[in-house]
């Protein structure tokens, strides 16, 4: 008998047919003589929904309140799936994240999850139920409710998985596991049997949106054992996030490309070349708190130099407002220029670390395609290059070809 946390995303019960496949699955495992927590997320297309529905009532949504407008679309879900379970003569209860307790920062819109109570869970297992908690939601420590970020559904399923000493936390999906890239993009991407969390970690970091990043830290910080498998298949293993040590790593140089369209592109112009004046420029944004994730500065001609750095595309009006207004006149830049059309490809894999080369050979192809690369950022396990948006997806497919992503390792 073992103890599983499934996760089901969104398209996965974006139906009440597939609804009640979710619930014919979980009937499956039941027979096998396992105890089950499922997770659930809204159906597809309703978060987008809610999201457009409080800008209409607010263009800049209040926080607090959009947590509890957008917390509502679980809430559904978990309930119908205990409806089709019961259906089948499935003991099950439903639980919000208020009710379970799971306990989040109040943070609101990107909440963390700080502890989680089992003891209700646990009692419903013992009594032979299955337990189906919504995802994406908290509640803080004075009882408000919180969300945990988009996709954040992932994130439950690990954090219930390490606090329950799961089995197994199974990510069902719309794909049969993870690829060497999103499969939308390149048709020719391969399913991997298993990656390593590091890589996975920078995955999901770099833009792969097939797990939440913070499931994946979760993961790795507690070992949870997971696995991503289509909700749509009845066999298949899916892909199983490793520990490298325990991993029987298939043995190729680069696992997959990862891609990101969210970033713009700030630079200062002509500043002084002297001590301080990254804190200068990257003071103010930190305290607008604005994340910055690449930054360049070239050496100096002259004692002038340009400074460069990205952030997310939600914030690059504010960054430029804040740049504007508090930097560029106190450290006499010659000018602020933008652009938020631009975008991150990233190649990952922990084989880069004792193979040379791979930074030429990526290079080259992005040459050959008459790709210019506007920023590069590397380390031990990836490279990152900034380059013009409307470029993405042929950058993405020449790379995939070239590194033969498409051929078993
Ligand atoms: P869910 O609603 O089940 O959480 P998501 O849409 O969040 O599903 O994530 C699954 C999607 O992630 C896939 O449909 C696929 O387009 C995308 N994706 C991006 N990168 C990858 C990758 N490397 N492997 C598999 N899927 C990927
Ligand atoms: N429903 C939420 C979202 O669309 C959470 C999730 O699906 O994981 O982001
Ligand atoms: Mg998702």
């Amino acid at each position: 008998m073992a103890l599983i946390v499934q996760k089901f995303g969104g398209t996965s019960v974006g139906t009440p047919e597939r609804i009640k496949n979710v619930a014919a699955r979980v009937a499956k495992f039941l027979t096998r003589g396992d105890q089950l927590v499922v997770v659930v997320s809204a159906i597809s297309g309703e978060t987008n929904r809610l999201l457009a529905l409080a800008k209409e009532v607010q263009p800049e949504p209040d926080p607090r309140e959009l947590d509890v407008v957008l917390a509502t679309g679980e809430q559904v879900t978990i309930g119908l799936l205990c409806m089709a379970l019961l259906e089948r003569g499935v003991q099950a209860r439903s639980y919000n994240g208020a009710q379970v307790r799971i306990l989040t920062d109040n943070a609101h819109t990107k909440a963390r999850i700080l502890k989680i109570d089992e003891q209700r869970m646990r009692a419903d297992l013992a009594a032979g139920r299955v337990v189906v908690v919504a995802g994406f939601q908290g509640v803080d420590a004075e009882g408000n409710v919180t969300t945990l970020g988009r996709g954040g559904s992932d994130t439950t399923g690990v954090a219930l998985a390490a606090a329950l000493k799961a089995d197994e936390c199974q990510i069902y999906t719309d794909v049969d596991g993870v690829y060497t890239t999103d499969p939308r993009i390149v048709p020719e991407a391969r399913r991997l049997k298993s990656v390593t969390f590091e890589e996975m970690l920078e995955m999901a970091s770099l833009g792969s949106k097939v797990l939440q990043i913070r499931s994946v830290e979760f993961a790795g910080k507690y070992k949870v054992p997971l696995r991503v498998l289509s909700s749509f298949q009845d066999e298949g293993e899916g892909t199983l996030i490793t520990f490298e040590d325990d991993a029987k790593m298939e043995q190729a140089v680069i696992s997959g490309i990862a891609f990101n369209r969210d970033e713009a592109k700030i630079t200062v112009m002509g500043v002084p070349d002297r001590p301080g004046i990254a804190y200068a420029i990257l003071g103010p944004i930190g305290d607008a708190n604005i994340d910055v994730d690449m930054i360049i500065q070239n050496a100096g001609v002259d004692g002038m130099t340009d400074f460069s750095f990205t952030v997310h595309r939600n914030e690059y009006q504010k960054a430029l407002e804040v740049l504007n207004k508090q930097v560029k006149s106190h450290i006499k830049a010659s000018d602020i220029r933008g652009d938020p059309k631009i975008c991150k490809v990233s190649m990952v894999g922990v084989g880069m670390r004792t193979h040379a080369g791979i930074a030429s050979r990526m290079f080259r192809t992005l040459s050959e395609e008459g790709i210019n690369i506007q920023m590069i950022s590397t380390s031990e396990i990836k490279i990152s290059v900034v380059i013009d948006e409307k470029y993405m997806e042929l950058a993405v497919r020449a790379l995939h070809k070239t590194f033969e992503l498409d051929q078993p390792a």
